[in-house]
C-alpha cells in the first residue's frame, strides 16, 4: 500500500491537541500530542487562547507528518460548542475562545427562558437553553467586545466552532464551513430541516452573515494552503468529538451505543433517521450526516467518571495512580462472584459538580454511604468504580425509555476502559455485553474514517464498520438477584443527595 493513502486526523480537545495518522484499515502510523492551556479569568469562565489552539495544531500535524510521510487527506474532530469569532479580512480572532464548560451566559439563558423560548429552542435544536452551547457565547462576544456588533452587522466577522476555525486557518481563509454535527451544538441550527434557523438567530441576536456553511461530515472542505503543512492536503471529513467517537466505534445501526469514559462520560445512542425527543433530560443531536442523509442520536453525559478516581488519588491521596483501583476493587470480589457483598454496602455518589443526565441536579453534592469499621481504601476504590457503572445504568435506562429500544450491547472507549474490573462490573450491572475495541483512539479514528469515506477508500458506512476491531467483550456473570440488590443500594444512596428543595 502506498503511504499516500494514509489519513491525518486532527483531534482538537479541551486539554490537548493531537494529530494521528491512520492507514485506511485503521492502523495507527504516527501520533503527536500537545497540552492545551485553559484560562479561568473569572468564576465559571473558561477560555483558550485561539493562537495556542492554532499553533498546537500546526505543531502536532507537522510532527505526525514528519513521522508518517505523505497523507492523502485530513479529517478533523474537535471539542464541541467552544466558540470563536474572527475578522474575515485579517483572520484575527477578536476574543479568546469561550470553552464549552464556560457558564458566563447563564443569566442570558435564564432571561431567554423567562421570555418563554425554552420549548422553541428544544423543539428545533434538540438541546436545552444552557450556557454549554454556542449560541449565547457568540451573543456575549458581540455584546462585550467594543465595536463587534457593528462589525458583525456589516458582515466583517465570522463565527465558528473549533473545526470551522481550523478549516479557515488551514485553507488560508478560503473556506468558512462546519459540519452538521458541530452545527447541531450551537442552539442556532434546526436539526430537522438541517439549516440555520432565522427565528432562533433573531432571538439570540446573531447575524446570519457570521455563520459557516454546513456540510455533510464526509465532504470537500477545501485544501490546506501549501505553505502551511508543506504541501496542499484536502480536508475531507469533520465531526464533533463525541460523534466522531461513535463513528470510530462503528455505531451505525439504530440502538447501538458508545460510551466514552474519561474525566466524565459521554454516551451516544444512534436513533437512525428519527429525532427522538427525550423526556429524561437527554439531548437529541445529529449523529452524522453522510450523502445528505442525517442520522440522529440521543446523548447523555455523566459529569464525574474518571474524575472520581482522580479524587481518590489527588484529594484523598489513598492511591498512587488510577490503575491501582483495579486490584483494590478486585480484592473485595466475593468467592462465588454472585454475592453483591463485595462492596461491603459502601456507595460513593460522585456528585462533585452536581449530577448530569438523567438526574440533572446542579446543586447535588457528593457523599459516601454505608461506612463501617471495616471500610477501607479498597471500599473507596471499588465504590468509585461502581459509581461509574450505576450512573451508566441510569443513563441507559433513560435512553431505552426515550427510544423504546432495549440496549443490546455497549461499545466503550476512553482512558478508564483499560480497567478490566470496571468493564466486567459495568456489563454485570447493565446486564448486557460490553465491547472494547483494539484502537481506543476512536475519536481520531472516526475523523479519519470520514475522510477515507470521502476519498473513496470505503464504499459505505457498513464497509467502514468492518474495520472496527474487537479487543475483548465482557459478558454477564452476575445473577439478577445480586444486580437488583446492588442497584437498590445505589438508588437509595443517590436519592439522599438529590432531595427536593435542597
Ligand atoms: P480525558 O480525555 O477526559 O482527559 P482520558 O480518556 O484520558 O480522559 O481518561 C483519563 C481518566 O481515566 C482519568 O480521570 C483517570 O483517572 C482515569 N483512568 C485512567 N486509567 C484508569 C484505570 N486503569 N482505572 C480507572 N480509571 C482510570
Amino acid at each position: 500500500m502506498s503511504a499516500a493513502r494514509n489519513i491525518l486526523a486532527i483531534d482538537q480537545g479541551t486539554t490537548s491537541t493531537r494529530a494521528m495518522v491512520f492507514t485506511v484499515d485503521g492502523e495507527v502510523v504516527a501520533s503527536a500530542q500537545r497540552e492545551l492551556s485553559q484560562h479561568f479569568p473569572a468564576s465559571a469562565w473558561v477560555e483558550h487562547d485561539p493562537e495556542e489552539i492554532w499553533q498546537s495544531t500546526l505543531d502536532v500535524c507537522r510532527q505526525a507528518l514528519r513521522d508518517s510521510g505523505p497523507v492523502a487527506a485530513i479529517g478533523i474532530t474537535n471539542q464541541r460548542e467552544t466558540s470563536l469569532v474572527w475578522d474575515r479580512q485579517s483572520g484575527a480572532v477578536i476574543y479568546p475562545a469561550i470553552v464549552w464548560q464556560d457558564r458566563r451566559t447563564a443569566p442570558h439563558c435564564a432571561h431567554l427562558k423567562r421570555a418563554g423560548h425554552a420549548a422553541l429552542f428544544t423543539r428545533k435544536t434538540g438541546l436545552l437553553l444552557d450556557p454549554y452551547f454556542s449560541g449565547t457565547k457568540v451573543a456575549w462576544i458581540l455584546d462585550n467586545v467594543a465595536g463587534a456588533r457593528e462589525r458583525a452587522n456589516q458582515g466583517q466577522l465570522a463565527f465558528g466552532t473549533v473545526d470551522s476555525f481550523l478549516i479557515w486557518r488551514l485553507t488560508g481563509g478560503a473556506v468558512h464551513a462546519t459540519d452538521a454535527t458541530n452545527a447541531s451544538r450551537t442552539l442556532m441550527f434546526d436539526i430537522h430541516r438541517q439549516r440555520w434557523d432565522e427565528e432562533l438567530l433573531r432571538i439570540l441576536d446573531v447575524p446570519s452573515s457570521m455563520l459557516p456553511q454546513v456540510h455533510d461530515c464526509a465532504a470537500d472542505y477545501g485544501a490546506t494552503r501549501a505553505d502551511i503543512l508543506g504541501v496542499s492536503i484536502p480536508i475531507l471529513g469533520v465531526a464533533g468529538d463525541q460523534q466522531a467517537a461513535a463513528i470510530g466505534q462503528a455505531c451505525f445501526v439504530p440502538g447501538m451505543i458508545k460510551s466514552t469514559y474519561g474525566t466524565g462520560c459521554f454516551a451516544l445512542m444512534n436513533t437512525g433517521a428519527q429525532v427522538v425527543q427525550s423526556h429524561h433530560g437527554l439531548l437529541s443531536t445529529v449523529a452524522y450526516r453522510i450523502a445528505g442523509r442525517t442520522s440522529y442520536a440521543l446523548e447523555g453525559s455523566i459529569f464525574s467518571a474518571g474524575s472520581s478516581v482522580q479524587w481518590l488519588r489527588d484529594a484523598l491521596g489513598i492511591i498512587d495512580n488510577a490503575a491501582a483501583t483495579e486490584p483494590l476493587a478486585r480484592s473485595l470480589d466475593s468467592v462465588d462472584g454472585n454475592r453483591p457483598a463485595g462492596n461491603g454496602g459502601v456507595y460513593l455518589v460522585p456528585a462533585f459538580v452536581g449530577l448530569g443526565a438523567p438526574h440533572w441536579d446542579p446543586n447535588a453534592r457528593g457523599a459516601v454511604f454505608g461506612l463501617n469499621r471495616d471500610s477501607g481504601v479498597a471500599h473507596f476504590a471499588r465504590a468509585a468504580l461502581e459509581s461509574v457503572c450505576y450512573q451508566t445504568y441510569d443513563l441507559l435506562q433513560a435512553m431505552a425509555a426515550d427510544s423504546a429500544v432495549a440496549v443490546a450491547s455497549l461499545r466503550v472507549d476512553g482512558g478508564m476502559v483499560a480497567n478490566d474490573w470496571l468493564l466486567q462490573f459495568l456489563c454485570d450491572i447493565l446486564d448486557c455485553p460490553v465491547a472494547r475495541p483494539q484502537v481506543l483512539e476512536t475519536t481520531a479514528m472516526g475523523a479519519a474514517s470520514l475522510a477515507a469515506l470521502q476519498l473513496g477508500e470505503h464504499t459505505s458506512l457498513g464497509a467502514m464498520g468492518d474495520h472496527w476491531r474487537h479487543d475483548r467483550t465482557f459478558t454477564v456473570r452476575m445473577s439478577a438477584a445480586s444486580r437488583g440488590e446492588l442497584l437498590r443500594g445505589w438508588h437509595a444512596a443517590i436519592g439522599c443527595v438529590t432531595m427536593p428543595n435542597r
